[in-house]
């Protein structure tokens, strides 16, 4: 399947890789500052949450998750075609289907900063976001499958919100267990370091 062009929207490089920011730091669970200055600090900000979203093999990953409280996110991932599609939202709007347009989607879902583990959760399977690039100008996405998950999710943590507030207590269980499991593969630091 052909690769989406890249479009104006590309992501910043040279960034440096952070330790991921894990569940339970209080920078997780409130809601982000907006983002009002796109200068370069903004710029090397984004840059790092790229470098850290593709050294953990992620598809999205929001600032909370290296530590810094302001409501940006950027992602790389897929739709439910297989095309790819790269962006990044600064205080981003979510927008889901209501009524008849809406379609819940129970995939299994993961998180970066409680990594190892996954499970069911369900969501609308269409999503579009609206909000703000790198320059301040407007920018929009939408789309299905992985795509609409991702930018429910990261959309989520600029609001303080973790995908395990919306589980049930049964598979939020579950989930801790998986994650316990696999906690030697994500040390403390991980993916940066070595
Ligand atoms: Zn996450």
């Amino acid at each position: 399947m052909m690769r989406a062009m890249s479009d104006a929207a590309a992501l910043p490089d040279g960034g440096t890789v952070h330790p991921m920011t894990r569940w339970g730091d209080p920078v997780m669970h409130r809601p982000a500052r907006p983002v009002t200055e796109f200068d370069d600090t903004l710029r090397s900000l984004a840059a790092d949450m790229v470098a850290t979203m593709y050294a953990a093999e992620g598809v999205g990953l929001a600032a909370c998750q290296i530590g810094v409280d302001l409501a940006i996110f950027v992602f790389d991932c897929a739709d439910e075609d297989g095309v790819e599609h790269q962006g990044l939202v600064c205080n981003p709007v979510l927008d889901l289907p209501e009524g008849k347009d809406r379609r819940l989607d129970d995939s299994e879902e993961g998180c970066l900063s409680y990594p190892g583990a996954f499970v069911p959760c369900a969501r609308p399977d269409y999503a579009r976001v609206t909000g703000l690039g790198l320059d301040g100008s407007p920018v929009e996405y939408a789309g299905t499958g992985m795509l609409a998950r991702c930018l429910q999710h990261e959309t989520d943590h600029t609001n303080g919100t973790v995908f395990g507030d919306r589980l049930s207590t049964r598979l939020r269980k579950k989930l801790r267990k998986q994650m316990e499991a696999e906690a030697e593969i994500y040390p403390d630091g991980w993916p940066a370091g070595d």
